[in-house]
């Protein structure tokens, strides 16, 4: 369906607040066209984002900044933290079903599905997730998707 992009985010940044007290969480959105998405598909996505931002995150330095921009062809959604970062060895490998990077952060029963889950919703919606990361100083995950009509 049609949706603006703002009333999309909306709830669901509201509801990250009441979920991760201790985060800092910040966002910017700043687009002139709607999107045409299954929202529920593309929920799911933002939601194992987020989640991953606060899980990977020092218990004293959970941060996230959500910035949400479009070009002339694409939106431009990042997701940043300053979390314990991905060796750069692993930016395809985290994107493989049950794959999990090997540290103490790994221990709490996650299964290593979401991140494969996102690039096949992603993929199918024509868009593409890409991940940039510096060990131990954070993690920007960058969603490209397609844009739907001007707002009017
Ligand atoms: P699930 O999402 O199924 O609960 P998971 O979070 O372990 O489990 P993915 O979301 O697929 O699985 O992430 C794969 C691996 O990538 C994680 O185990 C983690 O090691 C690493 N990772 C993902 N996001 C981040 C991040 N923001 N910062 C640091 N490492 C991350
Ligand atoms: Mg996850």
């Amino acid at each position: 369906e049609e949706v603006d992009v703002a009333e999309f985010c909306a709830p669901i940044f509201d509801a990250v607040k009441l979920k991760y007290p201790d985060l800092n969480f910040s966002y910017h959105i700043d687009v002139q066209n709607n999107m045409v998405v299954d929202t529920t598909l593309l929920l799911s996505v933002f939601q194992n984002l987020i989640d991953n931002a606060y899980k990977y995150s020092e218990r004293q330095r959970k941060f996230l900044n959500i910035d949400v921009q479009q070009n002339k062809k694409n939106f431009v959604i990042r997701f940043k933290d300053q979390g314990i970062g991905i060796n750069k060895k692993e930016f395809n490998s985290i994107f493989k079903k049950f794959y999990r990077v090997k540290n103490q952060f790994n221990q709490q029963g996650s299964i290593g599905l979401g991140l494969a889950f996102c690039k096949e919703i992603v993929d199918f919606m024509g868009g593409e997730i890409k991940v940039d990361s510096v060990l131990n100083q954070g993690t920007t995950f960058t969603l490209v998707l397609p844009l739907g009509p001007k707002k009017n």
